[in-house]
């Protein structure tokens, strides 16, 4: 065996490799154990790669309507090839990034498959690691439904979808989560028939209502199939149910967007008796698992699948097993869909305060009283955002956005959830001027203290 580590880390996604920045810092013995790339799903094929084709949508669609801003643009094209090149490069060079931060933070790097043979035990093939604590993040992947059909060659998952050659003509999008709706957008920009079926009623589900109306209205040239229930998938169409009717689309290419499995197969979990459920790896809010030395973070806990709550997660669990204090609350953390308009939001909805039976006062205001915002977009643009405050106390409780820039925006309204903050504090804060944030501030002089 070889000497000890302070920490063993499965896994060097957005959970992983923070977590290892981290300790390293703190002048821990750490290994990092990878199986693929630095960065996980999160860098390799989701947030970064993903946001990276959707910017390329954009300036497209920017570039084809750039006469409402008195700008004349002939000829404009969409070069799939060069985009998808510039993705890699981006990923590249991030990928280079963590190698740099793990180096400066003495963290040891090994590339991998690892797997826990007892407590303060991990094996990378025949080599045993010794160590005190070991950190599970390993991630999650894509599902597939099993109906029929879901293998075929034009059936892809978000994995597949985010390295295709071509375009298709006619995309169907199986499930309208965050996902799917940022795929349905980046097709749609560049001229794909886009079919979005859904079987809850509304697009986005857990979000605002009002935000998931507005965006399904927003992504013009995608139609919904809500409230139906995909049963086939044929070569060249989808069949679906929807009020007890067979219906049935047309499809040379699939995105099966249904979430994501925590990965926790075949990494010895068993072994050491480590609790798990449906939902991932059960830990508390330090990031315990039930075995001591063993802790977990990020998606393969199933607690929520975004890549800053990995990253959050790792510095508490961090933080827990070297005698510092620490828990994770999830209470603000914020969320983003990179859809054109953006939608994002933090805190509690006005249907989660209603289950709750919190009595709120709420306030929204269109994005049109900001003059960044008029100046900046098509007059006709949609965009708005509500905030959520508690009655009594008038402390912040939620605030959700739509409309382009708001993914920047809605860290402050989480740092003002998190420290609680009321009306009247948010009210002394100074905004710059003109910023599109500006409206969440006089949305919330609208509400009566
Ligand atoms: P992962 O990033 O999944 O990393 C886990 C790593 O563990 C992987 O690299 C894997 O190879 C490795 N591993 C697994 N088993 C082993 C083993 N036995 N030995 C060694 N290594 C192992 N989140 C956001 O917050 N914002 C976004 O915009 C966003 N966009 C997304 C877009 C897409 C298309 C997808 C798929 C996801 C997106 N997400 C987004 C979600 C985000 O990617 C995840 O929440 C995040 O990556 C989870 O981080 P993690 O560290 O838990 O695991």
């Amino acid at each position: 065996m070889s000497e000890m580590y302070d920490l063993i880390i499965i896994g060097a996604g957005p959970g992983g490799y923070v977590a290892a920045e981290r300790a390293g810092h703190m002048g821990k013995k750490v290994l990092l154990i990878e199986k693929a790339h630095l960065g996980g799903v999160c860098l390799n094929e989701g947030c970064i790669p993903s946001k990276t084709l959707l910017n390329s949508s954009k300036y497209y669609t920017h570039a084809k309507h750039a006469e409402t801003f008195g700008v004349k643009v002939e000829k404009v094209s969409f070069d799939l090839g060069a985009v998808m090149q510039r993705k890699e490069k981006v990923i590249d060079t991030l990928r280079k990034g963590i190698a740099y931060q793990m180096k400066r933070h003495h963290v040891e790097v090994v590339t991998g498959e690892a797997v826990i043979k007892g407590r303060g035990e991990v094996a990378v093939g025949e080599t045993v690691y010794g160590t005190r604590n070991i950190l599970i993040a390993t991630g999650s992947s894509a599902i597939r439904i099993p109906i029929p059909g879901h293998d075929l060659p034009h059936v892809a998952t978000s994995r597949e979808m985010l390295q295709i050659g071509a375009l298709p003509k006619k995309l169907v999008v199986i499930g309208g989560g965050v996902i799917g709706m940022e795929f349905a957008c980046f097709a749609s920009d560049l001229g794909v028939e886009v079919t979005v079926i859904e079987m809850l009623p509304e697009i986005v589900p857990n979000f605002d209502n009002d935000i998931a109306e507005t965006l399904r209205k927003a992504l013009k040239g995608v139609t919904y199939h809500l409230g139906a229930k995909v049963e086939a998938i044929e070569p060249d169409k989808v069949l679906f149910s929807k009020d007890g009717k067979q219906q049935s689309v047309e499809a040379d290419f699939v995105l099966m967007s249904v979430g994501r499995a925590p990965n926790v197969k075949g990494i010895g979990l068993e072994q050491v008796g480590v609790d798990i459920t449906r939902q991932g790896i059960v830990v508390d809010d330090q990031m315990r698992t039930n075995i001591p030395g063993i802790y977990a973070i990020g998606d393969v806990t199933g607690k929520m699948q975004l890549a800053h709550t990995a990253s959050r997660m790792g510095e508490v669990a961090v933080k827990t097993m070297f005698g510092l204090q620490d828990r994770m609350r999830y209470h603000a953390v914020p969320w983003v869909v990179y859809t054109h308009p953006e939608v994002a939001g933090v805190g509690v909805t006005e249907k989660e305060a209603a289950a709750k039976g919190l009595e709120v006062q709420v306030s929204k205001l269109p994005l049109k009283a900001s003059g960044r915002f008029l100046a900046e977009n098509d007059s006709r643009a949609p965009g708005f955002c509500k905030v959520i405050v508690d009655a009594k106390s008038k402390v912040l409780l939620g605030c959700h956005m739509l409309g382009a820039d708001c993914s920047e925006i809605i860290y402050g309204a989480a740092a003002m959830i998190e420290a609680e903050l009321r009306v009247q504090d948010i009210r002394d804060i100074i905004y710059p001027h003109p910023t599109v944030g500006e409206v969440m501030r006089d949305a919330l002089w609208e509400i009566e203290i």
